[in-house]
């Protein structure tokens, strides 16, 4: 372990353009759990009802999404970024990042530092609610209280449109110029670090595999196996939080 932390804080001193690509796994440290874990979300809801086009179109289905939610806000409102989204922020800061790419929706990047134009929510934030339609914003607070009062979303009152968390649901495209950033960043990197992601997730999980294509060093922290392992220059088995504590330790930055 000691020797791969040595390597990447190697890696990360010589990169002059290094890309962070982030997935559930930095955010349990900090208490938000990843949704395959037992315990986990798909344990409550039927990841079958969470379609985009069935949150469209049947009032049950949007009903559930709408509780996933409530519950989300609950109990993610407050979550504090841990030492993953802390050291990522900072070597933004020192000049050491071209930006973060995530999947995750929970905002902790930016809770940490990293500034709101270096980091690529591929999915979306939960800290947004919008209107399909005509893209009018309603904020999550006032929507939180309606559904702790057992009351509906109402539709948009500009357009009528339907009110939609700023997630992407299965079934809906990814945010087209995010995703075109996002790619842009891969391609031309020399290093790309997937911190906490299964890698399993498309068409996120194609990042990692266009860097390390393409020439970039590909990093992947994570607790488990992933199907990109072996396209990997570097794998650390290990907790996010704990790796790049020890990794800006090395780095003389902690
Ligand atoms: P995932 O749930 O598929 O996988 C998470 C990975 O992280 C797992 O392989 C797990 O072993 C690993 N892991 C868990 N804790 C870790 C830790 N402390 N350190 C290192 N690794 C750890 O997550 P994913 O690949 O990001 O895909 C799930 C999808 O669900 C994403 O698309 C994301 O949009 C969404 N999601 C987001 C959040 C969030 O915003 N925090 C939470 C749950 C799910």
């Amino acid at each position: 372990m000691k020797e791969k932390v040595a390597l990447l804080a190697r890696l990360l001193k010589e990169s002059n353009r290094t890309v962070f690509f982030s997935g559930a796994g930095i955010s349990t440290e900090s208490g938000v759990p990843d949704f395959r874990s037992p315990g986990g979300i798909w344990d409550r809801f039927d990841p079958d009802e969470m379609t985009f086009q069935r949150f469209v179109s049947e009032v049950k289905c949007r009903r559930s999404y709408w509780e996933l939610f409530r519950i989300c806000w609950k109990e993610f409102d407050g979550v504090l970024p841990n030492p993953a989204h802390k050291a990522i922020a900072e070597l933004e800061k020192l000049g050491k990042l071209e930006g973060v790419i995530t999947q995750n929706v929970d905002g902790l990047h930016q809770a940490a530092g990293s500034s709101p134009d270096r980091v690529f929510e591929l999915h979306g934030t939960m800290w947004e609610i919008r209107c399909l339609q005509c893209g009018r914003d309603m904020p999550w607070k006032e929507a939180h209280e309606k559904l702790e009062r057992g009351e509906e979303i109402e539709n948009c009152p500009g357009c009528g449109g339907l009110y939609k968390p700023a997630t992407i649901a299965f079934g809906q495209s990814l945010p087209l110029e995010t995703l075109r950033q996002a790619q842009e960043l891969s391609v031309h990197c020399e290093l790309f670090v997937s911190v906490g992601s299964s890698l399993v997730v498309y068409p996120a999980a194609r990042l990692p595999e266009v860097a390390a294509k393409s020439g970039g060093k590909l990093v992947i922290i994570n607790m488990e196996k992933t199907p990109l392992d072996d396209l990997a220059h570097l794998i650390i088995r290990g907790r996010a939080g704990e790796v790049m504590s020890e990794v800006m330790r090395e780095m003389g930055l902690w």
